[in-house]
């Protein structure tokens, strides 16, 4: 099976004949397609879910998640193909909240590392700041 006789894939070519409209896919993420997303006088434009994509990535290809993260960063995500190029559908469950010292970087997913406050002393050495980062996919 290629690429373009996948089913979602097929799906949606017929309905964007139907529209009379054209768009651009990401070749090989089709199991990560969501739908289309319509914008007035633009579009529409394919949706992909990036953690799907990032997943297919590791499944497939067998990348690290890091690896999957820079590969898709980069060729997929960071791509543009004209006013067309899709859209990358960032679900804010799918996002990880980190919280790491400055100072010793001492870390925690999805709550501080002994309770802090973000922005405030970091209660392992007492010296760094408490900071928060969110990481997608
Ligand atoms: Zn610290």
């Amino acid at each position: 099976m290629t690429n373009v006789d996948h089913p979602k894939r097929k799906q949606l070519v017929e309905q964007l004949e139907e529209m009379g409209a054209d768009a651009i896919f990401f070749d090989g993420f089709e199991d990560a397609i969501i739908g289309l997303c319509n914008q007035q006088y633009k579009g529409p434009f394919v949706a992909y879910d990036r953690a799907k994509c990032i997943d297919i990535l590791m499944k497939r290809d067998g990348m690290t998640h890091e690896e999957a993260e820079e590969m898709f960063g980069y060729n997929t995500e960071g791509c543009w193909a004209g006013e067309k190029t899709p859209f990358v559908f960032v679900d804010i469950e799918d996002a990880t909240e980190i919280f790491i010292c400055s100072a010793c970087e001492i870390a925690k997913i999805g709550d501080t590392p002994n309770g802090e406050n973000v922005g405030g002393e970091c209660l392992n050495c007492a010296g760094g700041e408490i900071k928060r980062f969110v990481c997608h996919g």
